[in-house]
């Protein structure tokens, strides 16, 4: 069983919805199967980073967030997706066999028109490099939050698509693994949490800055004593850093009435401190060792390079491309 995913490398650092939604399942899949490879999606980046060194600069901050989260060079492949060009040419190889219907589909695509934005080609054919990055790699599994589903569903049809047109058996259907709790993390203002949205908590700001977030979890104007629906951001966000029982304690203070928002955002941020504490001091330890995590880095893209280039090598021979071998 091979497990794969990746991150766009968009900000300074991932925030708790990458965290949630993916980067944890990241942690504890590495621990239950063998064969795992994370990386940091920068041709990805390229449709909305215009900017070279602000694009290197987050591909790095991608890594430092990897390991700070407790990934394992070890045991886990961590690469940069731009060291394996391969990617590019199996985008082109999948572009010609997907139907413009399939992508028109596509939920990024659909919300960024939606938001009125110019939308440009890389954009659109997103799905078909996405589903590059994992059929490239043959993976089974695909850790992802719920935003990325219809997307794996994308990418397992175009990998039935490739077979059946060239009597293939390169390719493999991969399955999403969405956890149920965590499919959809809120940002402050209720919506999904997303840098488009400007509603994200980061996981590693300064205390300052992550205070200002979690104060400015929008709430409704129920006075402290009247009773509360334990539901909204608030609770959800809440809720990820509580047990069940303390969330079922929670829940029942809500409904009795006097308990405060105010209350609930204080606890909130400690246990957010306390929480990524760890690995914040674990992340300024590889921050001041750039030369280390390039090392990682490019030691995982030669391990990934392993595996994808003989990938790429039987879908070109398939569709008979290249010299005859
Ligand atoms: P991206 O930043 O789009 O590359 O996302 C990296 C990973 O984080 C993907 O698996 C997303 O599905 C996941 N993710 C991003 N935002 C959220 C969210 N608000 N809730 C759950 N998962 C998320």
């Amino acid at each position: 069983m091979r497990v794969l995913s990746g991150t766009k490398p968009t900000g300074d650092q991932l925030h708790l919805g990458n965290y949630f939604g993916a980067l944890r399942q990241f942690v504890a899949l590495q621990e239950k199967y063998e064969d795992a490879l994370y990386f940091i999606a920068d041709y990805h980046s390229m449709t909305s980073v215009r900017d070279a060194a602000t694009r290197r600069r987050n591909a790095f901050n991608v890594a430092l967030d990897y390991l700070a989260a407790g990934l394992d060079p070890d045991r886990a492949i961590l690469f940069r997706q731009s060291d394996i060009p391969e990617v590019c040419e199996l985008t082109w190889l999948l572009t010609s066999i997907t139907p413009m219907g399939m992508l028109e589909r596509a939920h990024a695509y659909k919300a960024a028109m939606d938001r009125g934005e110019s939308v440009d080609h890389g954009l659109f054919t997103y799905p078909v490099l996405m589903a590059a990055d994992i059929l490239l790699y043959r993976a089974d599994l695909v850790p992802v939050g719920q935003d990325q589903k219809q997307h794996i569903e994308m990418a397992r049809d175009m990998a039935q698509r490739f077979n059946n047109t060239y009597g293939s058996e390169a390719l493999v259907l991969p399955e999403p693994y969405i956890l149920r709790d965590a499919a959809t993390i809120p940002g402050t203002d209720g919506q999904k949490m997303s840098k488009s949205y400007d509603n994200t908590i980061a996981m590693f700001a300064p205390k300052k800055q992550l205070k200002k977030s979690v104060m400015g979890i929008v709430t409704d104007s129920t006075p402290v004593e009247e009773p509360k629906d334990p539901a909204g951001a608030l609770f959800e966000l809440w809720r990820l850093f509580a047990t069940p029982e303390e969330h079922r304690e929670m829940a029942e203070r809500a409904r009795a009435g006097g308990l405060g928002y105010g209350e609930v955002k204080k606890d909130l941020l400690a246990r957010l401190l306390d929480h990524f504490g760890p690995m914040r001091e674990r992340r300024a330890s590889f921050e001041e060792r750039p030369d280390d995590v390039e090392d990682i880095l490019r030691r995982g893209a030669q391990r990934a390079r392993a595996i994808g280039a003989p990938v790429l090598e039987a879908c070109r021979a398939a569709a008979g491309l290249g010299a005859p071998t």
